[in-house]
């Protein structure tokens, strides 16, 4: 049995918290973590992020990317799908994501932009589609430590857009770091026509240097 199927029965939805797997009263979340959460909202208008990086909203996204539980992608996708709102997107938006490397996805499962893109979908009423094509394997292994202007080049040229792209595309993301992947993909959805709004869940929010 795998580590995603231990977890699946240690911690079945509604019974636990998804983010601390403390007892939850049939919520998806117990009240401390929905409490986090609130402290860590962002305004996605402005930051193009629902919370900031950490605490349960971390929780969370490590949850839905390492142990697959999709049900970590539902909490998230309620603040997603709100700023959704707040933006006033188009009523025929199609919501879209980074599309994983196939390698990888076939190592872990799932590939949890997906999830989480599909989450945002289902509670704004949207179609949910691919519209990135991964056309190469990311050749750098790591891109910590890179300047922003060297990861946005090494990113050009891993995706494509798919032909006929609708109108209005939303794209969905868990972590912004840089947001260089972020740019890169609606950079490349753009120029194949498309009016594109980004959102992710969470956001990497750095102390000032020093
Ligand atoms: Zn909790």
């Amino acid at each position: 049995m795998n580590v995603k199927n231990i977890w699946k029965i240690l911690f079945p939805e509604r019974v636990v918290c998804v983010a601390c797997g403390r007892p939850s009263r049939g919520e998806l979340i117990c009240e401390q973590c929905q409490d986090e959460l609130d402290a860590l909202r962002l305004d996605g208008t402005v930051e193009h992020a629902s919370y900031r990086y950490d605490g349960a909203a971390k929780k969370l996204i490590h949850r839905l990317k390492f142990d697959n539980v999709t049900a970590a992608a539902t909490v998230l996708a309620r603040a997603v799908a709100l700023d959704a709102l707040k933006l006033h997107i188009a009523p025929d938006t199609v919501v879209t994501w980074v599309t994983m490397p196939e390698k990888r996805r076939k190592e872990r499962g799932i590939d949890h932009g997906q999830v989480l893109a599909r989450a945002v979908a289902l509670r704004l009423g949207l179609e949910c589609r691919r519209l990135l094509i991964r056309s190469q394997e990311n050749p750098f292994r790591t891109q910590r430590g890179s300047s922003k202007a060297r990861r946005l080049r090494n990113l050009q040229g891993m995706f494509a857009a798919e032909e006929n792209l609708p109108r209005y595309i939303l794209l969905v993301d868990d972590v912004l770091t840089t947001g260089a992947t972020t740019e890169t993909c609606a950079a490349c959805l753009r120029a194949g026509g498309a009016h594109v709004s980004v959102l992710t869940a969470a956001k990497v929010v750095k102390n000032l240097e020093g």
